[in-house]
């Protein structure tokens, strides 16, 4: 069994900065990334929010210099993924992964979220034949083809405008007249004329046998169903929290998010967590920088005061 100061579990913005701040406090941390490095932002294409890119960059080059930065401090990534922790009997803590077995005197969870499902009939087994969560990732196959978005928030919207790029028409399905996304990304999607509105509606039904070939539409306030032809449909309805491999250890909220106090540690001692698994309110690259930032030199802290 391999013996870690600091084992941080993810590699979103919130573990590749723990990462660079135990990397210069020279804890020589351990990230275990999971199977793609950066989490949610190395799938994202625009990043136009994140201070000191006056010109906007990308999710892949930010996780790419962040990972870097944290390498350059002595940060080490290992890319595979933690399928059992044993946090119940306090530190030093056992983590197993595919490969390999560890045990960590500190452990900082950044895990992240996972895109929350519609549920409906057709979704799963279209998965990947014209079902998609990832507009960077798929967008490129709708050339020219029609799309549907499902969702109201930044995400649809700003992954609704990105799929402009390459599909003739993109229509937003929200199940409300009001957008929840915020003012600047509205206006954009406003003023694209390949962008439109179904209001007041949601998809009950993806309709297709080895492809997408449309989405059953009911709108709530008429209880009108129609059926769309369209080749593609990107679900973007918010994220769940990736913490079913804490349950029964950690304290969690209703919804699944992780507990912590203000010194960014779980219930049990030794324990951190950041980002978007314990943050149900912010979710953005910078919030889970700062978290990261923080649960790190609290976790610097607390090893300090063991010795
Ligand atoms: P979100 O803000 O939670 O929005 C989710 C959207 O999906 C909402 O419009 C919601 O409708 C809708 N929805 C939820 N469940 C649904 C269901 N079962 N069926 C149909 N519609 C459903 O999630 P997000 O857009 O992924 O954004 C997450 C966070 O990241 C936010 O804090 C956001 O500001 C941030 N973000 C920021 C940027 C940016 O600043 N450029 C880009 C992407 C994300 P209701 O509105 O009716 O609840």
């Amino acid at each position: 069994m391999k013996q870690e100061k600091v084992i941080i579990i993810g590699s979103g913005p919130a573990g590749l900065t723990a990462a660079l701040y135990t990397g210069r406090a020279e804890l020589s941390p351990l990230v275990v990334t999971g199977m793609q490095i950066g989490g949610q932002i190395s799938i994202t294409n625009e990043v136009e929010n994140y201070p000191g890119f006056p010109d906007g960059t990308t999710g892949p080059e930010l996780v790419e210099k962040m990972q870097k930065q944290a390498e350059r401090f002595g940060a080490r990534m290992v890319m595979d993924e933690v399928t059992e922790v044993d946090l119940m009997k306090g530190s030093p803590f056992h983590v197993k992964t595919y490969g390999e077995e560890y045990e960590a005197e500190a452990i900082i969870i950044t895990v992240g979220a996972s895109p929350r499902r519609l549920g409906v009939p057709g979704e799963e087994s279209l998965i990947g034949k014209g079902v998609s969560y990832c507009a960077t990732c798929d967008g490129f196959f709708f050339r020219n083809k029609d799309v549907v978005v499902v969702g109201g928030g930044d995400s649809a919207l700003e992954e609704g405008l990105f799929l402009t790029r390459f599909a003739r028409r993109v229509r937003i399905i929200h199940r409300r007249d009001e957008l929840r996304a915020g003012e600047a990304l509205k206006k954009r999607a406003f003023a694209n004329e390949k962008i439109s509105f179904i209001w007041d509606s949601v998809v009950e039904e993806v309709l297709g046998e080895d492809k997408v070939t449309g989405v059953r539409v009911k709108n709530v306030k008429t209880d009108e169903v129609t059926d769309l032809d369209t080749d593609g449909v990107f679900i973007f309805i918010g994220h769940i929290p990736q913490s079913s491999l804490f349950e029964g250890q950690l304290e969690l909220d209703d919804r699944g998010y992780l507990l912590t106090d203000n010194r960014m540690m779980t219930n049990i001692p030794g324990v951190f967590a950041a980002g978007e698994i314990q943050d149900p309110v912010y979710r953005q690259i910078g919030t889970s920088v700062g978290q990261g930032t923080a649960a790190a030199m609290m976790a610097e802290r607390w090893l300090e005061e063991q010795e």
